[in-house]
């Protein structure tokens, strides 16, 4: 069985490949993979037992199963968490974490930079059980002061945010939440646990797409959801275990794969996407570049006190020169040979998205510009080819999306 861990605490890149590993009566090297919907039991007696809580054993995967929970063991420990449960998808983590904690006459305070999907719950789906919603300029302190003057049961957030990578204040934010009586859950996605532990800032629960930087080489959705102990398992975990987010084992197992290699992949991400970024911001067709680490962000001070890496995505505005600007960013999407396109992001593969059209498009223009997305804003994930294949892709895109705008600026 597995050997005792060291007292010591141990460091992200040796969790990522130790933390919550369980070995079977097998002794295999790799975690095992548990397909299985069910368990047995000795006898009646141990399934009376384990249902009146006398005796600890696995019933129904929809509960528990040791693939997912050694996953979910090993995100507590890199995240700092006391406990962490798995879901199917990273909107079913984002929609347990909140419905779980929610009830009619609740009201919840949000940024406005949302995922689309998390914007529709606290939007459209929310007011529907009777839960008011209010959106503030995550950015803006003076709106969150306003908005949380009123007893408020939950703040959503997401830091940086998508598309624009704006960031909130975590600790400010924190503050006047805890003051209202809400409890904060921060979509952490763009930074990864790598690169930043909202826990650390006062939040009190984060929530992931696993989808993304943890599975990375684009193959299974996963979500998770990190807290209290406390708050697990008397309030999400009664939550989960009836209404039956769980996540497949076989997908639990890929995701738990897939951070083996995180460290790696974040942080070779995170120069490519840095060196991105300085090389688009020179460029006469990009009319600004956002990137939290580059001195030119309005946040970067901010930035660089919650993350230890400027991330692994860019994003960038297209001047539409002489046409429209959603022009020249389709010109440019449609002109890369390397990048694809695609809304995925924190892929091994780089992957471009024109926000207004596809992952922003629902929300509306006026809402769009209220954050700031126009017609020419490209977000860019930057994955893990060699970064000069890159550029010299983006550098051709440009010339192909810009030749008019390039000649008007001479
Ligand atoms: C992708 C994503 C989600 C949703 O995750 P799924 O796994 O696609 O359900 C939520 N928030 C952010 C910031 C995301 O990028």
């Amino acid at each position: 069985m597995s050997k005792t861990p060291p007292s010591r605490p141990l460091r992200p890149a040796t969790l990522l490949v130790r933390g919550g590993t369980m070995r079977s009566s097998m002794d295999e090297t790799s975690e095992a993979l548990f397909l299985t919907s069910g368990f047995v039991y000795d006898s009646a007696e141990q399934a009376e037992a384990t249902f009146n809580g006398t005796e600890t054993h696995y019933q129904y995967s929809r509960f528990g199963n040791p693939t997912v929970q050694m996953l979910e063991q090993r995100l507590a420990l890199l995240e700092g968490a006391e406990a962490c449960r798995m879901t199917a998808t990273g909107m079913a983590a984002v929609h347990a974490a909140m419905l779980s904690h929610l009830k009619a006459g609740d009201r919840v305070v949000a940024s406005r930079a949302l995922f689309g999907s998390c914007h529709w719950i606290v939007s459209t789906l929310l007011p529907r059980y009777g839960i008011e919603s209010v959106f503030v300029d995550g950015g803006d302190l003076g709106q969150w002061q306003a908005a949380l003057a009123r007893p408020t049961a939950l703040v959503l957030l997401e830091t940086p945010s998508n598309p624009m990578l704006e960031m909130v204040d975590l600790a400010a934010v924190a503050d006047l939440a805890h003051k209202a009586g809400a409890i904060v859950v921060v979509d952490n996605v763009f930074a990864t646990p790598l690169l930043q532990q909202p826990l650390k800032f006062g939040a009190d629960v984060v929530v992931y797409s696993c989808t993304k930087h943890m599975d990375g080489q684009g193959r299974v959705l996963g979500g998770a959801v990190l807290g209290t102990r406390k708050w697990v398992e008397e309030v999400l975990q009664p939550f989960t275990r009836n209404t039956g987010p769980a996540i497949s084992p076989f997908n639990a197992w890929v995701i738990l794969k897939g951070l083996e290699t995180l460290s790696l992949r974040v942080n070779a991400m995170c120069r490519s996407a840095a060196a991105i970024a300085d090389f688009l911001a020179e460029r006469p067709e990009v009319a600004r570049t956002l990137y939290p680490f580059r001195a030119d962000h309005p946040q970067q001070a901010l930035a660089r006190r919650h993350m230890s890496g400027g991330g692994t995505l860019v994003t960038f505005e297209l001047r539409g020169g002489t046409g429209e600007a959603k022009d020249a960013a389709f010109r440019f999407c449609n002109a890369l040979r390397v990048i694809d396109v695609s809304n995925n992001l924190g892929d091994a593969k780089s992957m471009v998205t024109h926000p207004a059209t596809t992952t922003h498009m629902r929300i509306g223009a006026a809402e769009r510009a209220k954050l700031g997305i126009t017609d020419g804003t490209i977000r860019l994930s930057v994955g893990l080819e060699d970064v000069a294949d890159l550029i010299d892709d983006l550098a051709e895109a440009l010339d192909a999306a810009g030749g008019t705008v390039a000649r008007a600026a001479e």
